[in-house]
């Protein structure tokens, strides 16, 4: 057995690689620059973990938030690991104890929090603890376009060329731009050993609806799978509150969830919904980061979400586990009108903006299929051969929904004439 598959069992306790995990792993491991696209949830923190383990020195993993560092630091001591993570969110012995690692040479990986890299003093520490390795958890976030934009991450490519170690690069946002920014910023240009993987959920079936009474729409939605695990995105605070009470009225068992909430409340119910069954979160897309509930079985769409990237990430909540899970999206031209404007009246320089607008575009595309919304979906984040039959227009055909196609051609008619 090799080396790190037996990491893999007796350390991590996996008997084996998710799709996609051991070429990346072997790629990284023998010193490769390596961009890998995963989905969320696919098991990318895995890919640099295990070849810092079976590589000489440590390794350097970048990474944007200080409560995902933490967990991950957390996980891996847990296991054995000697992980120590530099950032803002540390208290002073920590830090020691970091350091002290660092120096006895004990420490494998260290995760630092980008803004790190803007000092000089990183460098020379960097320099001096013999880095073998970077390792950029959420690469996108180098994309200047991008909406999880940090600028720190800019900092990552000369820290490359200066350290002139191998860089693995990790993220869930395919789409060819932003895969491009992230090879030229991140490797200077060079193409990387690129892995593209499984962006498929085939568990999650896939469709859309014309908005026409979109309360009526949520709440057919959720009596049919009544009892079931689910969350329904809004577009606004109110619409959740409103919503939630709907469905408590009709009998589910639903609270609301925004960014406007105190942060307690908000706590209880992730808290809630982690552990109890049959829960309905009514949220604004504030509910997410941080939801890891295998066993949702549903997601609905009661607007239309921002972007394919959005509208990806959201469904990808549900079926975790593998097991049959079911989503629908509604839309109307009164979405695409508010999508626009929130783009346009934004404070995001023109060039962010365009490309906000094409992520919009791209959702519309797949909203107007004509067939298969899963090959169109795949399709944008370059998968091609997609196998489907679990999506509306797999079932039914695009024609014979009138409804749908009268919106269709309201939306196909607007966007000609350049009205959004
Ligand atoms: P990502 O960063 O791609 O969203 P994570 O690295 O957080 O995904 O992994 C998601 C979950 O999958 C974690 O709970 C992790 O322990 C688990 N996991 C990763 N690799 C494997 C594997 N080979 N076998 C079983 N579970 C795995
Ligand atoms: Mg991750
Ligand atoms: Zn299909």
């Amino acid at each position: 057995m090799c080396a790190a598959a037996t990491f893999l069992r007796d350390v991590f306790g996996f008997d084996s690689f998710r799709p996609g995990q051991e070429e990346i792993v072997d790629a990284v491991t023998r010193g490769e620059n390596v961009l890998a696209i995963m989905p969320t949830g696919g098991g990318k923190s895995l890919c640099f973990q295990l070849p810092a383990l079976v590589r000489e020195g440590v390794t350097v993993v970048i990474s944007p938030l200080i409560a995902l560092m933490r967990d991950q630091v957390r996980a891996l001591r847990e296991v054995g690991v000697a992980a120590g993570a530099l950032t803002s969110g540390n208290t002073e012995e920590e830090t020691n104890e970091v350091w002290e690692a660092l120096d006895h040479g004990r420490l494998k990986l260290l995760y630092i929090a980008p803004e790190r890299l803007a000092s000089g003093a990183a460098l020379g520490m960097l320099r001096r603890i013999g880095v073998s390795l970077i390792a950029v958890d959420e690469a996108h976030c180098v994309s200047q376009w991008g909406h999880d934009f940090r600028p720190d991450y800019l900092r990552i490519g000369e820290l490359r060329q200066a350290l002139d170690v191998p860089l693995a690069a990790f993220t869930a946002t395919a789409d060819a731009e932003t895969r491009e920014e992230i090879v030229a910023r991140l490797f200077d240009g060079q193409a990387p050993s690129t892995f593209l993987h499984g962006f498929d959920r085939p568990n999650i079936h896939l469709a859309f609806a014309a908005k026409d009474s979109p309360r009526r729409q949520i709440l057919d939605f959720a009596a049919a799978r009544k009892g079931q695990s689910g969350i329904v995105y809004c577009g606004t605070r109110a619409k959740t509150e409103n919503l939630a009470k709907a469905l408590r009225d009709a009998g589910h068992l639903a609270l609301h969830y925004h960014g406007g909430m105190e942060a307690e409340d908000r706590r209880v119910t992730e808290t809630r919904f982690q552990r109890e069954d049959g829960l309905i979160v009514v949220a604004t897309v504030a509910f997410g980061m941080g939801v890891d509930k295998p066993d949702i079985r549903w997601v609905a769409h009661a607007d239309l979400p921002k972007s394919i990237e959005s509208y990806y990430q959201e469904i990808g909540r549900s079926g975790r586990d593998g097991a049959p899970a079911e989503t629908l999206t509604l839309f109307g031209p009164e979405d695409i009108r508010l999508r626009r404007s929130q783009i346009d009246e934004g404070l995001a320089p023109p060039e962010r903006r365009s490309a906000d607008h094409a992520r919009l575009n791209a959702l519309l595309g797949l909203a107007e299929a004509l067939h298969c919304r899963r090959e169109t979906l795949l399709g944008y984040f370059g998968e091609t051969n997609v196998t489907c039959g679990r999506c509306d227009l797999c079932e039914t055909p695009a024609d014979v929904f009138d409804g749908t196609t009268a919106v269709r051609k309201a939306l196909s008619a607007a966007l000609r004439t350049g009205e959004w």
